[in-house]
């Protein structure tokens, strides 16, 4: 069966992997595809395009977008936009900004609690790519100040923790209609980061989403369980989104991940592409 992944991070944000070597990973692990899908910028897919020619792999252009939600993390996903549409390079100008705003807010707030880390630091471990909490997180574990990765996002770095500043600037109905301005295809990322706790409370929002343009969900995920991929596959079938799926590969960032394969039993279908590009029309 062919597979593919639609959910990737590379070093243009917080992954390990430059756009290069992370479509050698994907040619090696035989995927008939991969989405590049970085938080909120499109840096690295030129470099992924051009490496995908020498390979068999099918490259997908796609970004993540972090978005205001009054629960759990909202993330929206975008496949197949002009890159240079004016509207969504300015979004995307934006967004950037107030990251950038955001990284000193978090170290100040670190350094009152006894916990400094300077930005140089931050750009040493972020190789140039845009700096986000987990490279944050990454320096804190170096430092000694927690023992890993999540402790660090619990004690510190989450949303209500000590060192906690925010950064989302978009609603949700503004990420789809901006992924869409660009004639893209706006995806919801891993329902289960929404925090729901039954199948009418996703249902509400996926059925809102939907009225503001939404054209596609997540199913298939590193993090979904069985029956939480029934209920997303339930879902998309009722509000007609195109199922997609990935696993959020970070390389060394979230080393539990494999690409193409989750925690190991994850498989996406190839005919996930095959949707998305058919909703391409649509858009
Ligand atoms: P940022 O874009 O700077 O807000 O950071 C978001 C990134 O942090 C995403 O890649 C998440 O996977 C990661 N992240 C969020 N919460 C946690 C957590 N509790 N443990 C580890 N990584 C997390
Ligand atoms: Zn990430
Ligand atoms: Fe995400
Ligand atoms: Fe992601």
């Amino acid at each position: 069966m062919k597979t593919c992944d639609l959910h990737t991070h590379t070093t243009a944000s917080d992954g390990s992997d430059t756009p290069r070597a992370l479509i050698e990973k994907a040619a090696e692990a035989g995927l008939s595809a991969v989405a590049v899908t970085d938080h909120d910028t499109t840096s690295g897919l030129e470099e992924a395009r051009q490496a995908a020619k020498a390979t068999d792999v099918e490259f997908i252009p796609g970004v993540e977008l972090s978005v205001n939600f009054h629960k759990g993390n909202m993330h929206m996903l975008g496949y197949f936009m002009d890159e240079n549409d004016p509207g969504f390079k300015a979004v995307l100008d934006r967004v950037q900004r107030a990251r950038a705003e955001r990284n000193p807010k978090i170290l100040a707030l670190l350094e009152s609690i006894g916990k400094p880390i300077s930005m140089e630091e931050l750009e040493e471990l972020a190789q140039g790519g845009q700096i986000g909490r987990p490279h944050i997180a990454r320096a804190m574990v170096e430092k000694g100040y927690v023992k890993s990765v999540s402790q660090a996002f619990d004690k510190y770095l989450k949303r209500g923790a000590k060192a906690y500043a925010p950064k989302s600037i978009l609603s949700p109905k503004e990420a789809i209609e901006v992924i869409r301005g660009a004639r893209g295809v706006p995806v919801l990322a891993h329902p289960f980061s929404l925090l729901t706790t039954s199948q009418e409370e996703l249902e509400a929002i996926v059925s809102e989403l939907k009225d503001s343009g939404l054209m596609g969900l997540e199913c298939y995920y590193s993090e979904h369980d069985d029956a939480f991929t029934s209920m997303c596959l339930g879902l998309a079938k009722k509000y007609e989104l195109v199922v997609t799926g990935g696993s959020d590969y970070h390389g060394k960032a979230k080393p539990h991940i494999k690409l193409g394969r989750g925690k190991g039993n994850l498989t996406i279908p190839y005919t996930c592409v095959e949707s998305l590009e058919a909703a391409r029309a649509n858009v």
